[in-house]
């Protein structure tokens, strides 16, 4: 079937409107109408060519929510007119260590939800900047919040995952100090789940103006980055560190705020290396620096359903499709409070 999307022909092209084919739901898969589509950062790397790999067209989006609007014969978790939710994985190898244990993010085979190989045209993946999509349930999470809160949701498919997986092996918690390091859509999602969590919460900004915002989101304190001092105030004394930043900066000013035996995990995937942290930050205090992708299904949904318990969205601007490519510009500024979710209604038009 042919549905309409946004994507880019090219690196160096804006997306523009264009129809993609979707195969007809098989006897596992769910097909889901898209009601709205997150835009997250790794979509402007990836479409832009800034990982290496992409291939084109490029359709990204992997904060998709919406309706079920059929399911194949097999399927027993989802049935038409449902809430339904597709993060960043549609495919996993399903048999080794990391899909056993439910950390299909982990998998050697794991198919991301764009720019992944796949049999259907074009041979690989396109995203949620779309009409529909058909995805096998195992890889479709259940959606328990109000529907009228359906585009605050979707951002927690990735922003609410990629902050909750680490938070959650790194155990923010009640009794732990707790560093969030940009506040854009991982970061601010960072505030609200370690603040949930019990957890102290010491928000990092490289912007003046979101520092009341993060006393809002949650943050018990809030750190204007670039000030020497207000820095030094918080030498030795956090637990963990969640690094959410976009761009290539000084690591060591974070690590230095780490205690003896702390962990700084980085998130942020910068499109070219930060400069090298200084070993003796690490040497000195036994502290560690670590990495962490999205989160396995099971945690996903574990994450949902955390959420709609507690009732926590993601803060939003919903926009037309149209207004993608505008939307991209201000995330380059820091100018977005704090995801872009795209209203996919406005592709019929
Ligand atoms: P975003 O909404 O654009 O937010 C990034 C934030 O980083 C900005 O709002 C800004 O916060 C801060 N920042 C940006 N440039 C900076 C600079 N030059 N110096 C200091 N701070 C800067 O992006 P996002 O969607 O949250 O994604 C953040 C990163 O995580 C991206 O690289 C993305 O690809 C990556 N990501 C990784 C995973 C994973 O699994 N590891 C998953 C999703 C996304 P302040 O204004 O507060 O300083
Ligand atoms: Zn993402
Ligand atoms: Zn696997």
């Amino acid at each position: 079937m042919t549905v309409k999307a946004y994507g880019a022909h090219a690196g160096e092209r804006p997306l523009e409107p264009m129809d993609i084919s979707r195969r007809e739901p098989g006897a596992h898969d769910v097909q889901i109408d898209i009601a709205y589509c997150g835009i997250c950062h790794s979509d402007i790397h990836q479409v832009r060519s800034e990982w290496a790999g992409t291939v084109y067209p490029c359709v990204p989006g992997h904060e998709i929510v919406g309706r079920v609007s059929a399911v194949g014969a097999q399927v027993s978790g989802f049935k038409t007119g449902d809430l339904a939710g597709v993060g960043c994985i549609v495919d996993s190898c399903r048999h080794c260590g990391e899909c056993g244990e439910g950390l299909e993010n982990y998998c050697d085979h794991m198919v991301p939800t764009y720019n992944g190989p796949t049999p259907d045209a074009p041979g690989h993946t396109l995203g949620g900047y779309s009409q529909r999509i058909v995805v096998d349930e195992r890889y479709v999470l259940r959606i328990r919040h109000p529907e009228a809160q359906l585009a605050a949701v979707a951002p927690l498919l990735c922003a609410g995952i990629t902050t909750w997986s680490p938070l959650r092996h790194w155990k923010a918690g009640p009794g732990r100090k707790v560093g969030v390091v940009g506040i854009g859509g991982l970061g601010h999602m960072g505030i609200k789940l370690a603040h949930a969590m019990g957890a102290h919460v010491v928000a990092f900004t490289t912007s003046e103006s979101k520092r009341a915002a993060a006393r809002a989101l949650g943050a018990d304190e809030a750190v204007v980055s670039r000030n020497a001092d207000e820095m030094a105030a918080h030498a030795d004394s956090l637990d963990f560190i969640l690094n959410t930043v976009a761009a290539p900066h000084d690591l060591d000013a974070f690590l230095a705020l780490l205690k003896r035996d702390g962990t700084m995990a980085l998130v942020g995937a910068p499109a070219s290396p930060h400069p090298s942290p200084n070993v003796f930050n690490l040497i000195m205090k036994r502290r560690t620096l670590a990495g962490s992708l999205i989160g396995g299904i099971p945690e996903t949904q574990e994450m949902l359903d955390f959420c709609a318990e507690h009732g926590i969205v993601a803060d939003i601007e919903t926009i037309r499709a149209e207004a993608i490519n505008e939307a991209y510009e201000r995330m380059m500024k820091g100018d977005v409070k704090y995801r872009f979710v795209i209203d996919c209604a406005s592709l019929a038009a």
